[in-house]
């Protein structure tokens, strides 16, 4: 029995986890590397294994940094079975037909750019298109239910339980044979935080001797939810009496969702002015709502109240739906809204035309709700730039800042802990997903247990 680590190797993105028991091999995730353009390149390189030679993926959730490189590993040869939760199995769906798009768009971008050169080089290709995305959703299998055993084959059986960091999201149990040698090896995906809207608390863990971990805050601990869903109430209340516009740079999967929810409370309980128009800018942020609604068996119990209410969790009485281009350009004419489109961090998508219409404007607002990386458009404005580049246009940032910091999806350090804790003294507990900062943090905090932090393609006994 052996453990290799592809990926989220002393690294936040690319987790892929390469467990080999009586000759079955198993993948645990397979995600795409995410940031500058180093990370960019990363994709393009050996995965450490043969996609041909693996039985099974087994996917913990559905963001991209988990689930972005299963279109390649297809491609590439993979003809094993994907199991998943039937939410992950429709948000990767909506996640890699985008992704394909992406890297074609990408790919076809760099051909246009090069074709103006003298020394064109070879034509840029996309890491994967959208045909490898389709031919790669035909292996998805959906799991029975959280905390339901399931056997792969003689000696290997699986459970998912749920890891409450997006819908569907679920920590990964591996029970082993091989020799009369028996190993629990446990995964913990990405784990969410305690007390978050729609979704439940991360479940209890079981027992395990060997644990393998996520540790992208484990070196920090979160403000509280209660004041920053008061934050943003005030951050809207005094934006839009003052006729501003109030533009939330969000996520598609989960924060978006997340936002709605809390627009509607703040609604109902006459927090927030009744008639608030609220504009959903974001396709994808809308077919991954339209999931959500699919998937109350995820929900938590205060969502399941307000549906078995007869309401809609994520519907609110000014809400805009706005799919299409042309509509999203006509916002700029709008006043007094609240406009949430993508990306989270700025780095692409319509967020960009609505601050290059609002930044400027005094009566304006930006409300920053998520995770910022170095070098985005997003950090730029949260560090106090007073003019930046917004698709080729110089605009001063005169909108009232706000950065919301209690939204986190991911545990913190001392849930983390608390999460170890729980899995029963493990033998051995790996630490991946995180800076190394965060790690070491977090590696002075586990108690009864050996911390290993694996490097890139490194393979360990189990
Ligand atoms: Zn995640
Ligand atoms: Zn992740």
């Amino acid at each position: 029995m052996r453990i290799a680590f592809h990926g989220a190797a002393r690294n936040v993105t690319g987790s892929c986890h390469l467990i080999e028991c009586r000759g079955t091999r198993i993948l645990i995730d397979c995600g795409l590397y995410q940031g500058n353009r180093e990370m960019d390149e990363e994709n393009r390189n050996d995965f450490g294994f043969d996609p041909a030679s693996i039985d099974y993926l087994l996917l913990t959730h559905g963001h991209l940094d988990h689930c972005g490189r299963i279109p390649l590993l297809s491609r590439l040869g993979f003809k094993g079975t994907i199991l998943t939760t039937s939410a992950t199995r429709e948000l990767a769906r909506l996640v890699l037909l985008d992704s394909a798009r992406i890297q074609e768009e990408e790919a076809r971008y760099r051909n246009y750019k090069a074709s103006k050169r003298r020394d064109r080089g070879a034509p840029a290709e996309p890491l994967y298109d959208t045909l490898d995305a389709l031919n790669s959703l035909d292996a998805f299998v959906d799991i029975a239910s959280f905390a339901q055993p399931h056997d792969l084959c003689p000696g290997i059986r699986t459970t998912f339980y749920d890891a409450g960091h997006i819908l569907g999201s679920a920590c990964i149990l591996l029970e082993l044979e091989e020799g009369g040698r028996q190993r629990r090896v446990l995964f913990s995906g990405d784990l969410g935080c305690d007390g978050r809207a729609i979704l439940p608390d991360p479940a209890p863990p079981p027992q395990a001797d060997t644990v393998i971990m996520e540790s992208t805050y484990g070196d920090r601990l979160h403000k509280q939810l209660g004041p920053s869903i008061e934050e943003l109430y005030q951050a809207i209340n005094t934006t839009v009496a003052r006729d501003g516009n109030v533009l939330i740079p969000s996520f598609a999967l989960e924060r978006t969702q997340e936002l709605l929810y809390y627009l509607r409370e703040g609604i109902e309980q006459q927090r927030l002015p009744r008639h608030l128009r609220v504009c959903l800018d974001s396709p994808m942020a809308i077919s991954a709502t339209q999931i959500f609604r699919r998937h109350r068996e995820c929900f938590d119990e205060e969502t399941w109240a307000v549906v078995a209410a007869g309401r809609d969790p994520f519907e609110l009485p000014g809400l805009e739906i706005i799919r299409d281009a042309s509509e999203s350009m006509a916002l700029k004419h709008s006043r007094g809204a609240v406009i949430i489109a993508g990306s989270g961090m700025c780095t692409g998508g319509r967020i960009r035309h609505h601050l290059r219409h609002n930044l400027w404007r005094r009566e304006a607002s930006v409300v920053f709700v998520g995770y910022a990386a170095g070098g985005t458009l997003a950090r730029q404005i949260i560090e106090g730039a007073e003019v930046v580049r917004v698709l080729q246009e110089e605009v001063e940032v005169n909108a009232e800042i706000y950065t919301i910091g209690g939204f986190s999806a991911h545990a913190d350090q001392r849930e983390l802990c608390k999460w170890h804790g729980r899995t029963g003294s493990p033998e051995r507990t790996f630490l991946v997903h995180g800076e190394e900062k965060a790690m070491q943090a977090l590696a002075g905090r586990l108690t009864g247990t050996t911390v290993e932090m694996p490097r890139l393609h490194e393979s360990f006994e189990l």
